[in-house]
Order: structure tokens, then C-alpha cells, then sequence
């Protein structure tokens, strides 16, 4: 199940462990022909990054670790501190040509969970949100869920150790906040920037996959390489 090329460099303890069945890393062993809507757009030692299917506005981006793991929650703080190292740089560059990105996390504690979209591999959407408050959006369609102020993305590895699902947002102005809780709805970010956008009902990406914005992106980009 588990092929040599996914799990060589990974060492016990830090998180990232051996996948089942993942889509991303399929696609990541064998090329862009396995799924075709997910072009690679940035690249660091780390992290790729992809957009999104199905965005809800120009630019939405996910950033992916190379190596399999559930959620950024899963990952140990030393590690993780590298690779949100490589997200900042993803994120300088995107935001050149997006505006300021606001980052969030679907936090999933086990596979097939309907909280991670549905992608059992750890992605961290990058949204240029624009006027929309994600966070104001958040609490209002999910009042039952305590959003907190946190350091910084290292918080999300307290529901993760207490088996709990979470919502990670990084909002424009850098500050993060996180909500843990076991019943978190299914693309819920998602669900909020869709409500504010007046069109609840499309907020789901298997449903509305967009593919023209998904190109549109990707012309106005010429496909970059973050690592340049
Ligand atoms: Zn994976
Ligand atoms: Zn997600």
C-alpha cells in the first residue's frame, strides 16, 4: 500500500507518518495526469503549492507539505516552524499578485472525516479574501464554535493530542485563532465566505469546481516558481 518513495524520508516522532490512500500523494508520485486540475504553481523544499478547485474568489491557493500527514496540527512544533517557513514564502510571492492572503485550516483527526474537504492529506488554504471577515463570518454561521486567539499554528496540536477536529484562520493582519470542537461541519471556511458572497448554497467545491477560475489563475500566473 505504502510505496517506498513516500515514506523514505520520514522519521518516526515527527508527525509525519505513513499514509493509506491518499489522493495528493498519488498524484505527487505520479504527475499531474492522475488529477489533472491540480497544477503545481509553487514549489519550496517542502511545500507545493496548487489552486484551488473550486474557488470562491480569484486566486485561492492550497499549500501542501510533500510528505503525508493529516493536518499541520499533527505535525511536531520544530517541524512545523519549517514549514510555515515555507508558506510565509509562498504567501509573500502569491500576494504580489493576489493581495493579502488570509489562511485558514479545515484540522481533520481522522481520515475520510468530512472536516479536511474530503483530502486526506494537510492543506492550508490561502484565500485573498478581500472585505470578507472570515473570522465575524465564522462566529456568526457557527455561534456553538469558541474561536480563541493563539499564538500561531503550533496552537492546533492541542485538539489534535485531545482527538478533537479544529479551524485554524490566520486572519489579514497576521493574528491567528483556532476553535476545536468534535462536530465541525464539512468545508466550513468555505461555507462561511459562500454566505457572505449571498450564494450559500455553493459552497461546495465537488459541487461547483469552477475550473474556468482554477485557469484563469493559472494564466495570470504562468504557472511561478516560488523558489526563484
Ligand atoms: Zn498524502
Ligand atoms: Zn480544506
Amino acid at each position: 500500500m505504502v510505496s517506498a518513495t513516500t515514506v523514505q524520508n520520514i522519521s518516526p516522532g515527527d508527525g509525519l507518518g505513513v499514509r493509506s490512500s491518499c489522493r495528493f500523494c498519488d498524484y505527487l508520485e505520479r504527475g499531474p495526469d492522475d488529477f489533472e486540475q491540480w497544477a503545481i504553481v509553487a514549489e519550496t523544499e517542502h511545500l507545493v503549492a496548487v489552486p484551488s478547485v473550486g474557488p470562491l474568489v480569484p486566486g485561492w491557493l492550497l499549500v501542501l507539505p510533500k510528505e503525508h500527514v493529516l493536518s499541520f496540527g499533527a505535525v511536531a512544533t520544530d517541524r512545523l516552524a519549517v514549514l510555515m517557513a515555507d508558506v510565509y514564502r509562498i504567501a509573500e510571492h502569491w500576494q504580489d499578485s493576489f493581495g493579502p492572503l488570509t489562511w485558514f485550516e479545515h484540522g481533520p483527526t481522522e481520515d475520510r472525516s468530512s472536516v479536511g474537504c474530503g483530502v486526506d492529506h494537510a492543506h492550508l488554504h490561502l484565500v485573498p479574501a478581500g472585505q470578507l471577515d472570515l473570522l465575524a463570518g465564522a462566529r456568526e454561521l457557527f455561534p456553538y464554535l469558541a474561536f480563541r486567539e493563539v499564538s500561531g499554528p503550533e496552537a492546533a496540536s492541542i485538539p489534535v493530542a485531545l482527538g478533537h477536529s479544529y479551524l485554524y484562520l490566520r486572519t489579514e493582519n497576521g493574528r491567528s485563532w483556532l476553535a476545536a470542537s468534535q462536530d465541525i461541519p464539512s468545508q466550513a471556511f468555505r461555507r462561511v465566505i459562500a454566505h457572505q458572497q449571498g450564494r450559500p448554497d455553493q459552497y461546495d467545491w465537488k459541487a461547483f469546481q469552477r475550473l474556468d477560475a482554477v485557469e484563469a489563475t493559472l494564466k495570470l500566473v504562468g504557472r511561478l516558481d516560488s523558489s526563484a
